[in-house]
Formats: structure tokens, C-alpha cells, sequence
């Protein structure tokens, strides 16, 4: 049953909590309803009981065999009538394998919304399931489909700022590789063009993603384009409701990926598509080789992405630069730098002494490297043999010293790009009052070898979710225990110890990095005892030797601190900054003077908590995405992956509180306001309550869908009956 009859009636006599289940049992058997048991192996099945003998029962499974179960071990299922309904609150029971049961079948029909309340899932189907493009925009907007989907909900953001002006944000959310950007270019879609009228500011707008992606996602063993930064695009409407321009925000890109690559994944994919698909004209002049003669891209044994064509996509990412309107010659001058970044990456040195002091090779590649960075080959050559103080380096500081530069000017360059898209998107006339922003991350991250990229990366999603669970659940228990109604608690286990492991003052994982980076003494060995000595008490940490492990809301992660002080302190020697403010490129100038002193930890945590702070104040939209499996395949559904998402996620409890949530509030003020024209005149004059209430009453709404607390009415839905007296009155 895939549409919504809302109506639907549970056969069963009234049972809310599932430790009545028990006293249940014989009415089950008696009407033949279905129930959920684990008589093979950890997996949920649908069965019906047959009878009962003590603790044990005798259930027949869908395929006809019978099999002896506790009855510990039976849950109740829901009835067929409910099989796939649209959203998970009409369920009549919640249990765990109900709830898998319901998006597992939807799936299995290909679709792949459901709601769960206010709140979106979407599982990514990882195929085309053609229910997108303009023509479902369209009766998304009309509200011809109103069915759960990532338009759908676009819409009611767009509605809810036409009706208050209040702005809003969509926020997306899931592990890395379940369909976040995806969906977030849905969103971009639909609300780009829900404005009408401005359709080239629209269309640039929609072609920000492919230069974004182009420069800011990679291939990683769990995504063949996964976002390497974080996104918030606001989108700006006039009073009207017309899109008048954009600004994009972006959040930590991982440059690591420049210089050190894992096995089978890639760089940024604008390196490929540039040496595949770049005219012969330019590549001679950029000096452009094959990508698999780059040490940076071909370290990793894999230069070629399943299904894609790098040549292909460099076109269309021309194209888009095309339409967004950045100009051609700026980006040659991005491209060289490009080009350069790749050239630095074949450097190489020769030891000359036993303490493995270096020299630089004076080859092509430190040839071209310093011509297209606009400097002498011999000043290049200095920067990366040379301290500051002119002392000689050694190997590996000398690789460093490289690979530090080539990161820094790849993300100065990813930084421009994107003030060069913000400039394009301003429009004429800025209205920035009325805004939608679309925020797209990049999800918690667990690899085999995890480094202080994921790092960032998870404690990111931490606040991330924090925020959505605060702002789905919590706030709402909260305003009820506080308003002093009738409510059952749910419980909901948040983050916060977590957030204390990174955040705590004056010592967390954040400030003890940033100490450490700071210090000429420490190193990766005294950081880790740092931690240990400080933070050992936080039970969602965990230390042995060399690593150290996070325990996060979606799964323990084991990190290796090798390399966190120096990935953290990120800073440029004042001979680099030299090199490049010297430079006859005005790019690289640019950029020298972007040169900071701040760790990369305390960026980010400022950057953050900005970005939480926009949304604090704004009215969040909340999509949760899943994936179904590990392999990128469609059609495959792995029960244990879906169950551990929406654990973690704590899905289930979401959707109790949101199945008894009274979604309608008004003050006994605004509710006296509003309504009182219904009473008799010699009525009124008492206070708002006493009137609230002899109105509830005269016009007889049932009490249990609603309640009275100290200060606001709460209203399980649309109080539809004296909304039409009053229309009456009125008229
Ligand atoms: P995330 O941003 O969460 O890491 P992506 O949005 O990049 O994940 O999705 C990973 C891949 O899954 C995409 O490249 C695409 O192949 C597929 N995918 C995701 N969402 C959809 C969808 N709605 N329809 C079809 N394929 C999808
Ligand atoms: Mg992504």
C-alpha cells in the first residue's frame, strides 16, 4: 500500500507500550495477525502464530514452515493495510523491524521517500529512478504530488518563508555516500527555479555544483564522488518570491588529498578531467601530461573512475564556468596553477650527506613548476632545500615542505573559486532578507586508517547532529515538560560527551591540538599523552598506544595520530610566503596574502559554530539519507547497514515522539484572539485562558486531541472545525 489513506485503523485493542505486548499474544493468535520473530538467525521475519504453550510458541513463517519460538522473541507487526505507508508515524507500531520492514518495501517498489513526520528520508537508490526534472517540479509546486520527496519538502520550506518570511534551511544529513549531494542538488533545483521569471540566474545557480564537484569531491573507498568539503548555499528571494542571488559558503576542504592519496582512491577529480580533456592548444601550454605521469595522481594505482568520462565531464565543467560566467582568462591562470601543483608533485631530491641532507633535481619538473608558478627555477629550488634560515633540509622535510606548498595553493585556489562564483551570483539588486540555505556535508567518515581529515570530518557531524536532534526532539520534550502537559518521555541519548571530547575548556581534542601545534617541543607522542592525562575521564575516548579511538553517535572510530600536529598547524614558512608574493603571478600574490596563523582545528571549530549559529536562526528542514548498502549497487538492501543508520540516527525514537507530537501551539493569548469572536460577548472580557477554554468547550473539540499547559494550547492536528465557525462568523 504505497498511498496514504491517513485513516487507517489498527484491528488491535489499544496498546501503546510494547511491554503490554505480552498480555497480547492470545489475541493474536485468535485473529491470525502478524508478528515478527527471529527464528533463523538475527534477521527479523513475518510470521503468524499458530498457538501458545507456556513461553514458547509455535510459529508458521511466510514460506509455510513451522517453528517452536520464545515468546520473548515475538514482536508485534504491523497489518498489511499499513504495508508502506508514507510516513512512519502512522505506523501503529514502531518497533525496530516494523520500521525496516516499512522502507524496505517502498524500496523494493522504488520509492524512495518516506516520511517520518516533518522529517525526510531518502534512500539512495543508486539508479535513475526518473522522478525528477521540471515537470515533477511542477506538480510538486501545484501540489499535484504531494507525496514524500525531496521536492516536497523543498516546497514547504519555500511556502513556510512566503507565509512568515522567516528564513529556512534544508539540511542533509547521512553517511558519507548515501546521497546528501545528490539530494541537495534536488533541493538547489527545485527552489532555483520555483521563483520563475529568473531563469539565467537560476541556471547558474544549478551550475555551481559541477564546478564544486569538479574541485572539491574525489573518489574514496565508499563514494565515487564524494564531497571533500562542506556546503551551505543561501539562496536570497525578493519579496515576491523571486530568486535573486546566492552565496556559497564552504567548510574545510580536504587538501591532504592533493599531496597523499589511498590506495583506489583519487584526487580531486578537476586534475583528470584537465589532463583528459584539456584542448592540445592549452595542454602545450599548461605543458600537460598524462595523469598517469604525475606522482600525485598516480600514486594511489587508480587514475580512472567506473562509468565516467573525465575528457566528457572537463567539457561540461566548461560549459558550467560558461554559464555561471566566470571569464576565460581568468581560469588560465587558475589552470597553470593547476598544472603547477602536479609538476611540484614530481620534484624530486637527491640525498647529499649521511644526515640526509637534499638538493633539488633541476629537471622538467622543477622547470615547469616554477614557470607556471611565475618564479625562478633557482628560487623555487632554494624554498624547497633551504630553512628559512638558509640551513639545509633534510629528506622528508624537504617532501613536506613541497607537498605544504602545493596544498596551500590548491586551496587558495578552491577559495577563490568560490568568491569568484558568490561574485557572478550576487544579482543587482541584493535582497538578502528572505533566505533558504541548503547545507550539504560531508557525513561521518570510518576508514581503515583514519587520519586528522576525519577527524574534522566526524566532529563536524557530531554538531551537525546535535542540531538535529535538538531541533526535531528535544526542544520539543522540553517546551512540554516546561508548558506542564500531560506527555510521556521519550528518551534520547545525545551527543554532548562527545562534543565535551573536542570542545571541553580549557582542554579538548581541539585546544590540546592546537597547543601542541604551537609548540617547537611537541609531537605526535606527547599530544597522545596529552590526551590520555586530560581527557581519559570522557568515556567516548578511548587511548592505546600510537592511536586512539572516538566513540561517535554513528560508530567508533579508531584514529592515527601520526601527522595530526602537522596537518593542524598548516602554516607557510615566511620564505614560501616570499616566493609567492614575489611572484609574476597576481593569483599566487593574492593568495600569499591569505596566509594565516590560525591551527586548522580552531578554523573549523569557528567556522562551526558560525554555521550552527545561521541555522539556530533559521526554521530547519531535516533529510536524512541511507544507504542500503556498501557497494554502491542498486537493488540490494542489506538489512544490518539500514538498521545501523537509523540506530544511530535514532530514527525509531524520532518517530515516537513525533507520532504524539501536537504539532499545532498557540498561546492562550493568540488562541483567545483568534477565536473568541465565537463566544457571546458577555464571555470575552474574562482572561485568555478561562476564554480559550469555555470556547474548546461550547464548541465540544474532543479532549484528547489536545492539551492546556501554563501558557500555549497544543493541538494534535489542524483545528479545521473552529477555523470553519469562524470563517462563518465572519461572513
Ligand atoms: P554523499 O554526498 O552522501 O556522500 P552522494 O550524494 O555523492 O553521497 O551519492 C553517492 C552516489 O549515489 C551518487 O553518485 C549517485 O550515483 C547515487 N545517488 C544518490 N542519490 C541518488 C538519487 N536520488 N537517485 C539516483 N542515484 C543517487
Ligand atoms: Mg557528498
Amino acid at each position: 500500500r504505497l498511498t496514504d489513506d491517513g485513516g487507517a485503523t489498527l484491528a488491535t485493542p489499544s496498546m501503546s507500550q510494547e511491554t503490554e505486548w505480552e498480555d497480547s499474544i492470545c489475541y493474536f493468535v485468535k485473529k491470525k495477525l502478524r508478528v515478527w520473530c527471529r527464528p533463523r538467525n538475527d534477521q527479523w521475519e513475518l510470521a503468524k502464530i499458530k498457538s501458545t504453550v507456556g513461553d514458547e510458541a509455535s510459529v508458521m513463517l511466510l514460506d509455510g514452515s513451522v517453528m517452536t519460538v520464545s515468546t520473548a522473541d515475538l514482536l508485534p507487526a504491523n497489518p498489511e493495510v499499513l504495508d508502506g505507508v508514507d510516513d512512519l508515524t502512522e505506523l501503529g507500531y514502531l518497533n525496530e523491524p516494523s520500521v525496516l520492514h516499512n522502507l524496505q518495501y517502498r524500496y523494493a517498489h522504488d520509492v524512495i521517500y518516506s516520511n517520518a513526520g516533518p522529517l525526510l528520508l531518502a534512500i539512495n537508490p543508486f539508479k535513475d529512478v526518473h522522478i525528477y526534472g521540471k515537470d515533477y517540479v511542477t506538480a510538486y509546486r501545484a501540489k499535484i504530488l504531494d507525496n514524500p520527496h525531496v521536492y516536497a519538502t523543498a516546497d514547504t520550506a519555500y511556502n513556510n518563508m512566503m507565509k512568515d518570511g522567516g528564513n529556512q534551511s534544508i539540511i542533509i544529513g547521512g553517511e558519507s555516500g548515501s546521497g546528501k549531494t545528490e539530494t541537495a542538488k534536488f533541493a538547489l533545483q527545485y527552489l532555483a527555479s520555483v521563483g520563475g521569471d529568473n531563469c539565467e540566474l537560476a541556471s547558474k545557480i544549478i551550475h555551481t555544483s559541477c564546478i564544486l564537484e569538479a574541485f572539491g569531491n574525489a573518489k574514496t573507498s565508499r563514494n565515487c564522488n564524494s564531497s571533500r568539503f562542506g556546503k551551505l548555499i543561501d539562496i536570497y528571494y525578493n519579496p515576491e518570491g523571486k530568486v535573486s542571488g546566492a552565496c556559497i559558503k564552504t567548510l574545510l576542504l580536504e587538501k591532504s588529498r592533493v599531496s597523499q592519496i589511498s590506495r583506489g582512491e583519487r584526487s580531486f577529480h578537476i586534475f583528470y578531467q584537465m589532463c583528459a580533456g584539456a584542448p592540445p592548444a592549452f595542454k602545450d601550454r599548461l605543458n600537460l601530461k598524462l595523469a598517469s605521469e604525475y606522482k600525485f595522481l598516480n600514486q594511489s594505482g587508480c587514475l580512472k573512475l567506473n562509468g565516467h568520462d573525465d575528457a566528457h565531464n572537463f567539457e561540461k565543467l566548461m560549459e558550467a564556468f560558461d554559464i555561471v560566467g566566470i571569464r576565460l582568462e581568468d581560469l588560465e591562470h587558475a589552470f597553470e596553477l593547476l598544472s603547477a601543483i602536479l609538476w611540484l608533485g614530481n620534484i624530486t631530491f637527491t640525498v647529499i650527506d649521511d644526515e640526509e641532507h637534499i638538493e633539488v633535481v633541476a629537471d622538467e619538473a622543477s622547470r615547469s613548476a616554477a614557470k607556471l608558478m611565475g618564479c625562478k627555477v633557482k628560487d623555487l629550488i632554494a624554498v624547497l632545500s633551504n630553512h628559512e634560515t638558509a640551513e639545509p633540509l633534510t629528506l622528508q622535510q624537504a617532501i613536506d615542505k613541497r607537498d605544504t606548498l602545493a596544498k596551500f595553493v590548491y586551496e587558495s585556489l578552491f577559495g577563490w573559486l568560490v568568491g569568484e562564483i558568490n561574485k557572478s551570483l550576487e544579482g543587482d539588486e541584493k535582497h538578502t532578507q528572505r533566505t533558504i540555505s541548503i547545507l550539504d556535508t560531508y557525513g561521518f567518515e570510518s576508514f581503515q586508517k583514519n587520519s586528522f581529515s576525519q577527524l574534522c570530518i566526524n566532529y563536524a557531524d557530531e554538531r551537525l547532529q546535535q542540531h538535529f536532534i535538538r531541533h526535531l526532539c528535544k526542544l520539543e520534550q522540553e517546551e512540554y515538560e516546561w508548558e506542564g502537559i500531560h506527555w510521556k518521555k521519550v528518551e534520547l541519548e545525545d551527543n554532548q560527551e562527545c562534543l565535551d571530547l573536542f570542545e571541553k575548556k580549557p582542554m579538548g581534542l581541539i585546544s590540546i591540538l592546537d597547543e601542541g601545534s604551537n609548540s617547537s617541543k611537541a609531537t605526535d607522542v606527547t599530544f597522545t599523552n596529552k590526551i590520555k592525562r586530560h581527557l581519559s575521564s570522557n568515556s567516548c575516548l578511548n587511548i592505546e598506544r600510537g592511536t586512539f579511538k572516538v566513540r561517535h553517535y554513528a560508530g567508533e572510530v579508531q584514529y592515527d595520530a601520526t601527522g595530526f600536529l602537522e596537518q593542524n598547524s598548516d602554516t607557510l614558512k615566511s620564505d614560501t610566503i616570499q616566493l609567492l608574493s614575489t611572484s609574476r603571478k597576481e593569483l599566487l600574490n593574492l593568495f600569499a596574502s591569505f596566509s594565516h596563523e590560525q591551527s586548522v582545528g580552531v578554523k573549523f571549530k569557528d567556522q562551526l559554530f558560525r554555521l550552527i549559529q545561521q541555522l539556530e536562526n533559521s526554521k530547519a528542514h531535516f533529510i536524512r539519507c541511507i544507504r542500503t548498502n556498501t557497494k554502491q549497487l542498486p537493488g540490494m538492501y542489506e538489512k544490518d547497514i539500514v538498521l545501523e543508520q537509523l540506530r544511530c540516527s535514532r530514527i525509531r525514537e524520532i518517530v515516537q515522539i513525533l507520532k504524539s507530537r501536537y504539532s499545532i501551539r498557540l498561546t492562550h493569548q493568540e488562541f483567545a484572539n483568534r477565536f473568541g469572536c465565537l463566544l457571546s460577548e458577555s464571555i470575552i472580557c474574562m482572561d485568555p485562558l478561562s476564554t480559550s477554554l469555555a470556547i474548546l468547550q461550547q464548541y465540544r473539540v474532543p479532549p484528547h486531541t489536545y492539551q492546556v499547559g501554563y501558557t500555549k494550547l497544543f493541538f494534535r492536528e489542524h483545528i479545521d472545525v473552529l477555523e470553519n465557525f469562524r470563517q462563518e462568523v465572519l461572513e
